[in-house]
């Protein structure tokens, strides 16, 4: 707990988790948050989860800058606002987002995409005015995205907060503020995947779970899952999946097998959810000549990968998103709603629990076969 009064005007002194530098072990350490500016909100966080983007911050994705507070899925408490903000108020329970909604500028009213042009992705660890609230020892921290969900306080711009129903399940309320969304989004709002069709899925963590559940949502009747992890079979199942495929039972190309589970034609829509590299292309091969539709929404390190062009040539589409496509302030909400009435089976994601002292055990259960989503209690 924090060791300070918390009160609007002061600085509160917390746990937080920390990266000093590429590679470097994630450590626990006191740090300094400072009182939110006009447009901005202080939180008191309750619980978070770890998102394999989390590993790839430790290693200089999306940005270099340390030291790093990690951690961008979460829920919490609004602690303090600043003078300037409406949306919420001090009590409410509040996920972050990665992205923002202002509902005005030209990619919001155009209806075709959650990428706000005023409040977009922020990849430089810090404030839209980049300066930074969390210091320690001196030192400015940077944190990821929009925020820093593993400490025991953050501050993060009220455009990027989504208040959500204070009886949510805190574990599931951290679920659906990234992976879980990203998948689902993909499939039920970006693809539309359609009634009766069929679908591949690369990768069966939480992304991949969610991306099932869109699929399911949205009426396809075929819903091949691809992991190697054997273990994953019974998640998919338990989420709609229809078909599974360990790849590495067989010499032939993941492609060929959803081919072989698809009358030989592939299918109709695939989802890329791990970001490794050869996935991509294999991905794309696993769809229709001439109408298959691959959405690529995993990320790895490389964000330069090789692909095989002719893969695309055969007249497939290949679109990316950020967030499953999911506007923040407007759709977010329903998918907190579905969550709270239960309509996914979001327990079955959580397979671990530390709590915050321990971050660094969170990084070798994630390794662990049987591990789909690790809870941080803080
Ligand atoms: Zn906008
Ligand atoms: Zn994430």
């Amino acid at each position: 707990m924090a060791n300070t009064t918390t009160t609007t005007s002061q600085a509160i002194t917390c746990k937080a988790a920390v990266c000093w530098a590429i590679g470097k072990p994630v450590t626990v350490e006191e740090i300094q948050v400072e009182p939110p500016k006009s447009t901005e909100v202080r939180v008191k966080m309750l619980c978070a989860s770890i998102c394999h983007t989390d590993i790839s911050s430790t290693r200089g994705y999306p940005h270099a800058n340390y030291p790093l507070a990690l951690g961008h899925e979460g829920v919490g408490v609004v602690e303090s606002v600043g003078n300037q903000v409406t949306n919420v108020k001090e009590g409410d329970m509040v996920i972050p987002s990665t992205i923002g909604e202002c509902q005005e500028c030209e990619n919001c009213i155009s209806g075709k995409t959650n990428l706000c042009l005023t409040y977009p992705l922020k990849v430089t660890g810090l404030m839209p005015d980049n300066t930074s609230r969390m210091s320690i020892r001196g030192h400015k921290v940077y944190h990821v995205f929009s925020c820093a969900t593993w400490s025991e306080y953050m501050v993060i711009d009220a455009n990027y907060i989504i208040k959500v129903d204070p009886s949510i399940d805190l574990a599931h309320a951290s679920f659906i503020s990234c992976g879980f969304t990203t998948g689902f989004g993909a499939a039920w709002k970006e693809a539309k995947v359609k009634s009766g069709s069929s679908v591949a899925i690369f990768g069966l963590g939480a992304v991949g779970l969610g991306a099932i559940s869109g699929a399911k949502m949205r009426g396809a009747t075929k819903i091949i899952g691809i992991d190697k992890n054997e273990m994953k079979k019974e998640k998919g199942k338990a989420f709609g999946m229809t078909d599974f495929i360990n790849p590495s039972d067989s010499d032939r190309s993941a492609s060929q097998l959803v081919k072989e589970l698809s009358g030989g034609m592939g299918v109709d829509y695939s989802f890329e959810c791990t970001g490794v590299a050869p996935l991509l292309t294999e991905s794309v091969k696993s769809t229709k000549v001439g109408t298959g539709k691959t959405m690529a929404i995993g990320i790895g390190v490389d964000t330069i990968v090789p692909f095989d062009l002719l893969a695309i040539l055969y007249g497939r589409t290949l679109q990316g998103s950020i967030s499953g496509g999911i506007k923040p302030t407007s759709e977010l909400s329903i998918i907190a709603d579905k969550c709270q009435k239960e309509e996914f089976p979001l327990q079955e994601l959580l397979t671990h629990e530390v709590q915050l002292a321990d971050i660094n055990k969170a990084f070798e259960i994630l390794k662990q076969p049987d591990c789909v989503k690790v809870v941080i209690k803080i």
